[in-house]
């Protein structure tokens, strides 16, 4: 989930709403910011799915 906003002079901002780091700021065209976001690494959802990925290996463990 990424917050856009618009600067006044046309120019868009936009962060992500997992992590809150601005991703780009006054990006001319929608396009760059689909871009921005599209190459966004999220940490806050990357450290969510190394989680994710433990638990099921530890149940994983349990069930053997
Ligand atoms: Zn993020």
């Amino acid at each position: 989930m990424y917050n856009r906003t618009q600067n006044e002079n046309g120019s868009y901002n936009t962060r992500c709403l997992d992590c809150f780091i601005t991703i780009a700021f006054s990006v001319e065209t929608e396009k760059e910011l689909d871009q921005r976001e599209m190459r966004h690494i999220c940490p806050e959802k990357a450290l969510a799915g190394l989680l994710v990925r433990e638990q099921s290996i530890a149940s994983r463990s349990l069930a053997n």
